[in-house]
């Protein structure tokens, strides 16, 4: 280990945020010191043993493509992978694994320790150094100082965590671990902008407790699509989830202990994530529901635990054993862990700018759950990002960011810096307006080119990604080179209209009911087209009209979208804007334009009146 002195970057915290961003540090050539509790728990999954989902999966191969952990620890701990919204258009589908937890860890520490230039340093951050306005280091809780150019936290639900179960209070970060009280109360006194917000988790069932053969089983995928563009096979073997639900006995017990619950009796004033609520909140918000699907997920091969996704809670012990034993094949399940709701400080993300450097304090970089999102996606995404600009700092080059047209890490941060949270963020299909062409599938190609750029890719990638971007072009130089008669498509097996005109073979892959096979008697290199490759090919000809008048659209925004507002930009000296939105604006600071028009109540004729001002400077 490397004497704690002078590192380019200093990360505080080895959850997802923490490991993609010391990992996208060193990468890049930044000396990196990983700083964290536990070193045996780095990669911990503290929640659900799973990866990816809806708009979660985009995350994850978009972290993959810029050569990040996630994806690659995915593939070598999935032990189910699933392709969620199968049925429905390519753009919206999400790949997610659930997985073995020890597996998954050990994953993310092995791809660390390949790492050169990491540095691991197992300690609590207590303090940090600043000087003249800048973050320079930290000290630790045993009084020892590190230096270094930058500092990224990720610090998860540790700051000032507690632990709430009924009327239990227990200061944690999690089950079993230290939370971060005095690095909070360092980051309160440097008048940071903090508020609370939650979380919960479920209790732990023993696997040989439940009763397996009542219930209905959910399998794998037959054929899984690995995470990782460089992945080719997956190591472990694939297993099923059982599937079950709660009854009119586990709403009744629910309803008669709602005050017992640390959330429902008004001890925990802070919001927890809509989309994940707990099952208390569920029978609260849902009255007229009789019941609520529950999935029991093994947290691993060999692991006795079983992870029964879809209740959460807060409630006193005796009350979670009432509700368990109430649901189907877990009439004598045995509690090996009881869940629990946890609160802990955040930072208001409007206080970033799109690096994830805080505006007030250069050099200090905020990544993961401690900017207000949930999931491990949403964590790993941004650590990359503040990871990457953390080094760049160090290295003395100018930040660097995503668009959203361009990924969903790229919507990710703009929509948390922009607009901030009211509830623990996390990331959907739904929130990417260019979600056509922002697809799982097509990751690598819209991202690794640019993480060549940066630095971030590896060797491996580089060659595996230069040799897949000549096999893309060669086959979609056939697909719209090769045109074919009504009557020659007729004899593939696909019917068009008899009119005489040729079709260009992108244009029949277009056609909803063509798959690519049927194209095979049609040019002599199409049954060679790797399996790889085809999916792509297929969204693209699916989306092709819709993409080209897509395209049109984000050159027009784009003209104007990216002319740059100076940091020090006086929108008081803008004529005609009102006094709220000047406020807004001046507080918010918005790097360009496109992230101006974003911000709620800025009219199209307050962006004709920043513009003008703007083009008018000297
Ligand atoms: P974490 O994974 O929490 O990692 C933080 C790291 O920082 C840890 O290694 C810790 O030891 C270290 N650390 C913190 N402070 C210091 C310090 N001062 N010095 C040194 N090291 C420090 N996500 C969902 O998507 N759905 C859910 O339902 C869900 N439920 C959750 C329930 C619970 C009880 C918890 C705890 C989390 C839950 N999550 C859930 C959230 C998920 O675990 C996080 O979003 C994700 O782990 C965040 O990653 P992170 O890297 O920001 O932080």
């Amino acid at each position: 280990m490397k004497s704690c002195v002078d590192y380019d970057v200093i990360v505080v915290g080895g959850g997802h945020a923490g490991t993609e961003a010391a990992a996208a540090a060193a990468r890049s050539g930044a000396q990196t010191a990983l700083i964290t509790h536990k070193a045996a728990s780095i990669g911990e999954m503290s929640c659900n043993p799973a990866i990816g989902g809806l708009g979660k999966g985009h995350l994850v191969r978009e972290i993959d493509a810029l050569d990040g952990l996630m994806g690659r620890a995915a593939d070598r701990g999935g032990i189910q992978f699933r392709m969620l919204n199968r049925s429905k258009g390519p753009a919206v589908r999400g790949p997610r694994t659930q997985a073995d937890r020890f597996h998954y860890r050990t994953a993310v520490q092995d791809l660390l320790a390949e790492l050169e230039d990491i540095s691991l340093i197992e300690a609590e951050v207590a303090d940090l150094i600043v000087s003249n306005g800048h973050v320079m280091g930290v000290v630790l809780s045993d009084g020892r100082e590190v230096s270094a150019t930058s500092v990224v936290l990720t610090t998860g639900t540790f700051l000032r965590g507690v632990i709430h179960r009924g009327t239990e209070r227990i200061p944690a970060g999690r089950y079993g671990d230290q939370a971060a009280t005095a690095l909070g109360e360092r980051l309160e006194a440097l008048a940071l902008p903090l508020g609370r917000l939650k979380t919960g988790t479920p209790a732990r069932l023993v696997k040989t407790s439940i009763d397996w053969s009542r219930l209905e089983t959910q399998e794998a995928d037959e054929a899984p699509v690995p995470f990782s563009f460089l992945t080719e096979t997956l190591p472990l073997p694939q297993i099923a989830c059982g599937i079950t639900a709660t009854t009119a006995e586990t709403h009744r017990i629910i309803a008669d202990n709602l005050h017992q619950s640390a959330v429902y009796s008004g001890a925990i004033g802070s919001k927890g994530p809509r989309y994940c609520p707990s099952i208390e909140d569920k029978i609260v918000r849902f009255p007229d529901r009789s019941s609520h699907q529950i999935f029991l997920e093994p947290e691993g091969l060999d692991e006795p635990w079983v992870y029964p996704n879809g209740i959460s809670t807060s409630l006193p012990d005796q009350v979670q054993e009432a509700l368990i034993r109430s649901i189907p094949g877990l009439e004598g399940a045995e509690i090996a862990r009881y869940g629990y709701a946890i609160e802990y400080d955040y930072v208001d993300p409007r206080a970033l700018s799109h690096s994830l450097e805080l505006r007030a304090l250069p050099g200090l970089f905020l990544a993961g759950q401690i900017n207000g999102t949930t999931g491990y996606e949403e964590a790993g995404a941004q650590g990359l990002i503040a990871g990457l600009n953390a080094s760049r700092r160090a290295r003395g080059l100018s930040p660097v960011w995503l668009e959203r047209r361009e990924a969903y890490i790229g919507v990710l941060i703009d929509d948390l810096v922009t607009h901030g949270v009211t509830e623990p963020y996390r990331m959907f299909t739904s929130r990417a307006e260019y979600r056509l062409s922002l697809r799982a599938d097509n990751a690598d190609l819209r991202l690794t080119p640019r993480g060549q750029t940066w630095d971030l890719v590896g060797p491996a990638r580089r060659e595996m990604f230069h040799m897949k971007q000549e096999r893309v072009a060669r086959a979609r130089s056939i697909l719209t080179e090769t045109s074919v008669t009504p009557q020659e498509a007729e004899e593939a097996g696909i019917s068009v209209n008899k009119d005489g005109r040729r079709r260009r073979l992108l244009d029949l892959l277009a056609l909803p009911i063509v798959e690519f096979e049927q194209l095979s008697s049609l040019h002599p290199d199409i049954p060679s087209i790797g399996a790889d490759l085809r999916p792509i090919l297929e969204a693209d000809a699916l989306y092709s009209g819709y993409l080209d008048r897509q395209e049109a659209e984000i050159v027009a925004l784009k003209k104007e979208e990216d002319t740059v507002i100076p940091a020090d930009f006086r929108y008081d000296l803008v004529p005609g804007l009102s006094a709220e939105l000047r406020e807004k604006l001046d507080r918010i600071r918005p790097h360009h334009l496109g992230q101006a028009a974003r911000i709620e109540g800025v009219t199209p004729a307050a962006l004709a009146l920043l513009l003008v001002t703007l083009k008018g400077r000297p």
